[in-house]
């Protein structure tokens, strides 16, 4: 089916949304003569030093010379996913950017994310400051403290996830320069760095890491998570806005992190139903179980507050076989009514889009049909208004804060809140009106 056809499949659905999603769900390859002109450049923010790999074959590294993503013409920032299979082309011709399918231009006037003006430095030791920070789509960092998740260890990791798979491709194919566990004061002096070279970059941090089951140099967990998101704190003084990704934790778990000023959490669920959630998170469903883990993160708003609370969804994998749903409005209900339930209670999920890594244990897997990942993030949009969640918020702090799923999309294309193309076209029009006018 062409792009035009799918844009006819989903007639209430902003064409952009759509082609955003088969682009994510799909990946892409890279032309010649699109790879040569990249080569030629320095300008870009290039993939690298990332936390998951996000490609369908060989992991892409920094020195790749691969975009993070790229923008349409209006904006709309999309993932790069690369896949060697995929239908679609990203490739310069005549001196612009574009997108094909089997010859047919899909976008044009496409753009790319400078790059971060850190990316160049590098500490004493020879630690370059990338492999600490990332830019991430135009405007916001990325730190991942701990790239060596400690589920992998007894084979209990995520089936959807790559990242211990990622490092070591990391380790062994040029970006031999990739840390493993952050030093507290390494990590707050690269922050602080690079919010200072680069505003561009300093709407938001997110921060993860993997799971450290029992101690590293003699710190917990929490200890370890805690005592780094402390010395960024007094490196800066003042947080920017800010999010951390971690496993629940019980109360005083959660009052020690509240301390620490880090903005908001993300204690990530991956998938809704009960049975999926044993078989896809083995290691969560061991280590803390959902029912404490769901229960946990509903504490969490009594810390942090409504809309706070921001759980991270792999949209798609609920269909993954052979437990998965087979069915596309099943998966849908059981999803959405996972959002509903929480939502009801303060806790805003949020999600990404699903991508096949050939890392992770799901590498095998066949991508859900495009009209799942339409009908769920509409049903997402949909409950989103109900309990009146208007972004920003910390997973959405502007429209381009999110280039791995539709999320701001919905709102940005239609949605009529702060963010919507809606409102700010109706504020553009207001500011433009003589002085007087009504
Ligand atoms: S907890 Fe799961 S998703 Fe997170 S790093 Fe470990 S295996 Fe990956």
């Amino acid at each position: 089916m062409s792009m035009e056809d799918l844009y006819k499949q989903f007639p209430d659905v902003h064409p952009n949304i759509v082609l955003k999603t088969e682009v994510l769900r799909q990946g892409l390859r890279i032309s010649d003569r699109a790879q040569q002109e990249f080569n030629r450049r320095d300008d870009i923010l290039w993939r690298g030093f990332h936390v998951f790999s996000y490609d369908s074959d060989r992991p892409k590294m920094y020195k790749d010379k691969i975009p993070m993503g790229f923008h349409l013409s209006d904006g709309c920032p999309v993932q790069i996913r690369t896949n060697a299979n995929s239908p679609y082309l990203l490739d310069f011709v005549d001196g612009h950017f574009l997108l094909s399918e089997n010859g047919e231009i899909m976008a044009q006037g496409i753009y790319f994310d400078p790059k971060p003006k850190w990316y160049d430095m590098k500490f004493e030791n020879g630690i370059p400051l990338p492999v600490i920070v990332q830019g991430f789509s135009g405007e916001y960092m990325f730190i991942t403290i701990n790239r060596y998740c400690e589920l992998w260890n007894t084979g209990d990791q995520c089936l959807f996830c790559d990242i211990n798979a990622f490092f070591k491709a990391q380790m062994s194919w040029e970006e031999e320069d990739i840390v493993a566990r952050l030093e507290p004061n390494t990590l707050a002096e690269a922050l602080k760095i690079a919010i200072e070279v680069d505003p561009r970059y300093r709407l938001a941090v997110v921060i993860t890491g993997g799971t450290i089951l029992g101690k590293y140099r003699g710190q917990t967990e929490l200890d370890f998570y805690c005592s780094r998101l402390n010395a960024i704190r007094e490196k800066l003084q003042v947080w920017i806005p800010s999010t951390f990704q971690i496993d629940p934790q019980d109360d005083e778990g959660w009052k020690k992190l509240r301390e620490t000023g880090i903005g908001s959490v993300q204690p990530n669920i991956e998938v809704w139903d009960r049975d999926l959630f044993g078989w896809i998170c083995p290691g969560k469903s061991k280590l803390i179980g959902r029912d404490e883990w769901i229960k946990r993160t509903l504490r969490a708003v009594d810390f942090w507050g409504r809309g706070l609370v921001q759980p991270n969804f792999v949209i798609g994998v609920e269909m993954a076989q052979p437990h998965g749903f087979k069915d596309v409005s099943a998966a849908v209900k059981s999803t959405a009514e996972g959002w509903d339930f929480l939502m009801r209670h303060g806790v805003l999920p949020r999600y990404n889009q699903w991508t096949i890594e050939s890392g992770s244990a799901f590498a095998r897997q066949q991508r859900p049909p495009l009209e799942y990942f339409i009908e769920v993030q509409k049903a997402y949009t949909e409950l989103r208004w109900k309990y009146k969640f208007d972004p920003p918020f910390p997973s959405t702090f502007s429209r381009s804060a999110y280039l791995l799923c539709c999320l701001q999309d919905f709102e940005y294309y239609h949605g009529t809140g702060i963010l919507s193309k809606k409102k700010q076209d109706e504020m553009f029009a207001a500011g433009r009106k003589p002085a007087g006018e009504a």
